[in-house]
């Protein structure tokens, strides 16, 4: 149920059908990564249709955003991306949580606590600079502490820091010192994962067994690939008017219009992360680009219109004609950024087979529908 018409569209059926492709295209298991609400898109909603298409692990990246799944009812193996603290290993345990094991330091403080029956898979540095490490002895000094306290070493993976660059250089170098690691390891893992989505489809390696995608399942790659987008950003005509040379519009009277012209206001600002940069870039309007004007205010932004057009007309901010790859190169940014900035004001509806099979609107959501105001 929503009242303000600003609304998100995902279509699961292409959600999963990209996620066909990218298991098909890899000859790889498939981890589902969901961070961020999934990216800005439901978790819970993204979660289910990945396992559906045949997702193995979901990932996220903290230990808040895994114990929200559960919550919420996903019983599928959860990885975390990043660093937990190791005071939570009880937490870990009775909810099934699998976490990366970063450093020897790391290793040493959670053995102090209960982890009998943990699962980790080992963390490794080969380029990112982030968590993990990136010596061998280390990481076998790891493995050997964790295992000789109960700790199950299922898997071992690396993240790449370039996979979107078409020069393969860095992806090479990181491959490189991946595979040395794992020959001076000497031991077989149940999960060797490195493949963000960009490296899916882009570098295929052969030393890991499972990719681990987000972007690539919302169709969004820095490659050209088959891949459907799925996630739109929809908004409507609240306000209609037309306006005198000389009109002022929005906070700072930034626009003065230049003519008699027809004015229109969405309900949509930069709170739903639609922000101030949008400014100066277009929407679409039965296909013609109508531009921002104004600044975008908190909660409503004004746009300029061909002509007069009836309240109520839909509005596309991201969308069929208005790719969400256009807008992260207009705002000098990328997709990712885009997609997370959206806020969770905005209603999410979810399509299958081209009808709405389910409405999230977490304002009026997490209220008894007993209580809510009819
Ligand atoms: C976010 C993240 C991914 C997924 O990245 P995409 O480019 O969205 O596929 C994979 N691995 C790690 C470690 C991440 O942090």
């Amino acid at each position: 149920m929503f009242y303000r018409d600003s609304w998100i569209e995902l279509d699961l059926d292409r959600l999963q059908e990209n996620i066909r492709l990218l298991i098909q295209r890899s000859g790889k298991s498939f981890f589902a990564v969901i961070k961020a609400n999934g990216y800005g898109a439901g978790d819970c909603q993204i979660a289910r249709a990945a396992l559906e298409a045949g997702a193995q692990m979901l990932a996220v990246s903290s230990l808040d955003e895994a114990l929200s799944l559960r919550a919420q009812g996903i019983d599928a193996p959860i990885l975390i991306l990043g660093v937990v603290d190791p005071s939570f290993s009880d937490l870990l345990i009775r909810h099934q949580l699998t976490v990366p094991a970063v450093s020897l330091s790391w290793a040493q403080q959670i053995v102090q606590h209960p982890v009998e029956g943990l699962k980790v898979h080992l963390k490794a540095d080969t380029g990112m600079g982030r968590i993990g490490s990136s010596s061998a002895g280390e990481l076998k000094e790891m493995a050997d502490l964790l295992e000789t306290h109960g700790v199950q070493i299922e898997g071992i993976f690396t993240h790449f820091a370039c996979s979107d660059a078409a020069d393969n250089r860095m992806c090479d170098l990181q491959m490189e010192r991946f595979a040395a690691l794992l020959k001076e390891l000497n031991r077989s893992f149940r999960w060797i994962h490195c493949d963000n989505s960009d490296a899916a489809v882009h570098y295929p390696d052969s030393i890991s067994n499972a990719v681990r995608c987000g972007i690539a399942m919302f169709g969004i790659t820095s490659y050209t690939t088959p891949l459907q987008p799925c996630l739109s950003l929809y908004s409507r005509l609240v306000h209609v008017k037309q306006v005198e040379a000389g009109t002022t519009i929005g906070y700072g009277a930034t626009y003065v219009s230049p003519q008699r012209e027809w004015i229109g206001t969405l309900p949509i600002g930069y709170a739903d992360g639609w922000i101030r940069r949008h400014q100066g870039r277009c929407c679409i309007i039965d296909g013609v680009e109508c531009k921002f004007v104004g600044r975008i205010c908190m909660d409503q932004a004004m746009i300029r219109l061909p002509h007069e057009m009836p309240v109520g007309t839909r509005v596309e901010l991201i969308g069929p004609h208005m790719p969400i790859e256009r807008v992260a190169r207009e705002l000098d940014t990328i997709p990712y950024e885009v997609m997370t900035l959206l806020s969770d004001r905005l209603a999410k509806v979810y399509l299958r087979q081209n009808e709405v099979c389910e409405i999230v609107n977490p304002r009026l959501d997490r209220l008894m529908s007993a209580n809510l105001p009819r």
